[in-house]
């Protein structure tokens, strides 16, 4: 596992804090010896990006601001990592957002700006920021984005995120056809439920997480390093024949 990265430059989008699926998948990243670029969004997340690559000793590549519902500034992003990396072999896209009032409350008052920002920051991003990464993808890559069941079934209260993850999983599969004859590999990890920034916005966690302890093949709940080592597999040469694929790691959950 210790050399499986060794080189490769990849790109993490999303890591808010130590409770991020991101940062669990840039530490798995790191152990497997990748060089790291971040993006973040917010001034408190860059704070935190950094507050924790001094607390784990992780040199990164850089750190750069990028807002994912913007064309330029995933354009400008992508233009300084290409100054700093030259190329890149794989990215890792985190991102997701809902308003709080669109994620309760009845399905069918979803209003259309907020159906419209959950779909533009959760979705279309992973197109938006694919574009800009195939450029620097020149001897072909890796991209990883991270969905969640309510893509394939009803789960109670998450609403327009479902919708969202649902356009996020067809999009992996067109990107999938898309990139592949540049040798460039578009594929998805399902985590079951875990506590983090953004999933604090979706009522009902604690009933769902211990269902999924009570019903689950494996009777528990997983965490950020499962999801990390599970989005380092997809990264890495180890998948070298996977894309198009959603690989769920959530306990087995989703076969219930
Ligand atoms: P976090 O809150 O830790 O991460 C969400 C990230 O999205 C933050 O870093 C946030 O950056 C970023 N983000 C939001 N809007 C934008 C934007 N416009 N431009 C750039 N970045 C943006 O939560 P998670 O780690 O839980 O979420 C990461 C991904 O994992 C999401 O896609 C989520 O849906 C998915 N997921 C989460 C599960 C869970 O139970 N937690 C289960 C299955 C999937 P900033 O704070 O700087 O705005």
């Amino acid at each position: 596992m210790k050399n499986l990265m060794s080189g490769k430059n990849v790109v993490v989008m999303g890591v808010a804090n130590d409770r991020s699926l991101a940062w669990g998948v840039a530490r798995s990243l790191h152990a497997a010896g990748a060089n790291l670029i971040f993006t973040y969004r917010k001034e408190r997340s860059y704070r935190k990006i950094s507050a924790l690559l001094s607390q784990f000793d992780i040199p990164p590549l850089h750190v750069f601001s990028c807002d994912a519902s913007d064309d330029d500034s995933i354009k400008n992003a992508f233009i300084e990592i290409k100054q700093k990396a030259g190329s890149i072999q794989g990215l890792v896209h985190s991102i997701a957002y809902a308003e709080k009032e669109d994620l309760k409350g009845e399905y069918i008052d979803t209003s259309r700006e907020g159906y419209l920002l959950a779909q533009n920051i959760s979705s279309y991003s992973l197109i938006a920021v694919a574009r800009e990464a195939q450029k620097i993808m020149t001897d072909g890559g890796s991209i990883v984005t991270q969905t969640y069941i309510g893509a394939e079934r009803f789960v109670e209260n998450y609403h327009v995120m479902g919708a969202a993850k649902a356009a996020l999983e067809a999009n992996v599969k067109y990107l999938a056809e898309n990139l592949g004859k540049y040798h460039i590999r578009v594929n998805a990890v399902s985590s079951g439920p875990i506590r983090t920034l953004s999933a604090k916005g979706t009522s009902g966690m604690n009933d769902l997480l211990r269902t999924i302890a009570e019903k689950a093949p494996l009777r528990r709940n997983v965490d950020q390093s499962e999801v990390g080592d599970a989005t380092l597999f997809l990264l890495s040469p180890l998948s070298r024949g996977i894309t198009g694929e959603v690989l769920h790691v959530d306990a087995g959950y989703h076969i219930r």
